[in-house]
């Protein structure tokens, strides 16, 4: 392909936008120039290739296909049919999982569609058998009352937010913390690791229907073999969500224990994080829950949007060639040796330092707030979101954590030198950035104090390290 076609694609579009909404064209341009300029340190971001971005951007968009592959509420969906089944395979053959659900919107949507898909199966199911029908619309109200009140009467384990969780494992702000009554485990105070026995003896006592493993922000791998055991010794069914390090299994950088597909019950993704598809999600499980797993839209999801799974489809089919796995493997070498970069200048690191895709800093060694840190880090051309670590004193707002990933950094080209420059210029701000007050005198835990002169300076370096790993350098808008 000539380098040009994929400029001209995307310069077409502009031009084809701009005349129906110039302020957007100009959005979509002014974006482009931010992500270049930007020191992008978001764990959960990427840059998805010319191809994903613009297999989205057609009419596969306009087409309803309720259903699934050769099952379909709507006619026509001969072509859609070709993209869903297409992802579905690459997602099977990349994972080694015998069934692929690619239609969820979003993580948080596969995570709906699996909870769902657990609860008919182990819930629902028994009941309509009990009662001898084969149809909710069949039950009684008296045994349809009963059966509602037994699938809101479900326990679930996850691993706690300011351990890493997320808020999608059964707390009380997210739907799932509404529909289970759910107890966290942590993580050791005196390693930051998990603690297996710890979790069986959780197990032990609260009896989850649903064990679940995976996080946001834990930057250390998790022995699924283990945590299948502890489900198994409490009859529950074992959920992985791998949204954050997808790419890193697909990548085969996590085998055998450390791989959750042959280990789950059922497993959940996002689609555009470490694995750097479309933005999106996928559930992965065997032939035991896959009827379930296939009645997500319309139990949970709406309509499928066939522009995206076509786009999974094309990120899928690139994680299955071999420089995939260089690629994941460079992910974790760029962790790492940002890791080590900052423990040299004396960062606190939650567990010490990192196996995967991310690296959690404890910014009140340097005296601040996760949110003094973050915006001071922002000032100073360096994205990165504050987290809360564990046992954290500043509650889950304003934290005491900083959360950083290489996934993004990685698909430009950056290298372990560039992580350790990275690691001078993070170390530089928080340690020339001050708490600030609040207009009373008292201190803050959002208002900082920063040079802005060191924060252009920082600013400048962090351009000048990128300059030479252009973003989509086959892209030129003007
Ligand atoms: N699961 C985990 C572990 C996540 O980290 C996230 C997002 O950050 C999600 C689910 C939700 O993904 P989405 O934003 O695509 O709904």
């Amino acid at each position: 392909m000539s380098l040009n076609a994929e400029s001209t694609a995307f310069r077409s579009a502009l031009e084809v936008i701009r005349a129906v909404e110039p302020r957007v064209a100009d959005a979509i341009g002014a974006e482009l120039a931010d992500q270049r300029e930007s020191l992008k340190l978001i764990a959960s971001e990427n840059y998805a290739s010319p191809a994903t971005l613009l297999t989205m951007g057609n009419w596969f968009s306009d087409k309803y296909a309720e259903g699934t592959v050769g099952r379909r509420f709507y006619a026509g969906c001969q072509n859609v049919d070709t993209v869903e089944a297409l992802a579905a395979e690459h997602a099977k053959e990349l994972f080694g999982a015998s069934h692929a659900y690619v239609q969820p919107h979003s993580g948080i949507d596969a995570n709906l569609v699996a909870f769902w898909a657990i609860l008919a199966d182990r819930v629902e199911s028994p009941a309509l058998k009990k009662a001898q029908v084969r149809h909710v619309n069949d039950l009684t109200e008296a045994d349809w009352f009963a059966l509602r009140r037994e699938l809101g009467d479900q326990r679930m384990l996850g691993m706690s937010l300011d351990a890493g969780g997320h808020l999608t494992h059964g707390f009380r702000p997210n739907i799932s913390g509404k529909m289970f009554d759910q107890r966290s485990y942590g993580t050791d105070p005196a390693t930051g690791l998990i603690d297996y026995d710890r979790v069986a003896e959780a197990a032990r006592e609260f009896k989850p229907l649903i064990l679940v493993a995976g996080y946001s922000a834990y930057p250390r791998k998790v022995n699924f073999r283990i945590m299948r055991e502890i489900a198994d010794s409490v009859g529950a069914t074992f959920m992985v969500d791998m949204a954050h390090f997808a790419g890193l299994v697909a990548g085969k950088v996590f085998t055998g224990d450390f791989d959750p597909v042959p280990h789950a019950h059922i497993v959940t993704t996002t689609t555009h994080k470490s694995l750097r598809g479309p933005r999106g999600g996928m559930v992965l499980c065997g032939p035991e829950l896959a009827d379930q797993v296939d009645r997500g839209c319309p139990m949970v999801l709406g309509g499928p949007l066939p522009h995206v799974m076509a786009a999974k489809a094309v990120a899928l089919a690139e994680a299955r060639r071999p420089d995939f796995a260089d690629y994941a493997q460079r992910i974790v070498d760029n962790a790492q040796a940002l890791a080590e970069g900052l423990l040299r200048r004396g960062t606190t690191l939650v567990t010490g330092g990192t196996d995967n895709h991310l690296v959690l800093l404890d910014v009140s060694s340097y005296g601040l707030t996760g949110r003094q840190a973050e915006q001071a880090l922002l000032d100073s051309g360096i994205v990165t979101n504050r987290n809360a670590v564990p046992q954290d004193r500043n509650g889950a707002w304003y934290t005491s954590g900083i959360r950083i990933g290489t996934p993004a950094l990685t698909t430009r080209g950056l290298g372990t030198a560039e992580m350790d420059v990275t690691a001078e210029l993070i170390h530089t701000v928080l340690s020339q950035t001050t708490p600030g007050a609040n207009a009373d005198g008292t201190p803050s835990k959002a208002k900082y104090v920063l040079d802005p002169a060191t924060a252009d300076k920082i600013s400048k370096q962090a351009t000048d390290l990128l300059a030479t790993f252009p973003l989509y350098p086959t892209i030129t808008l003007t």
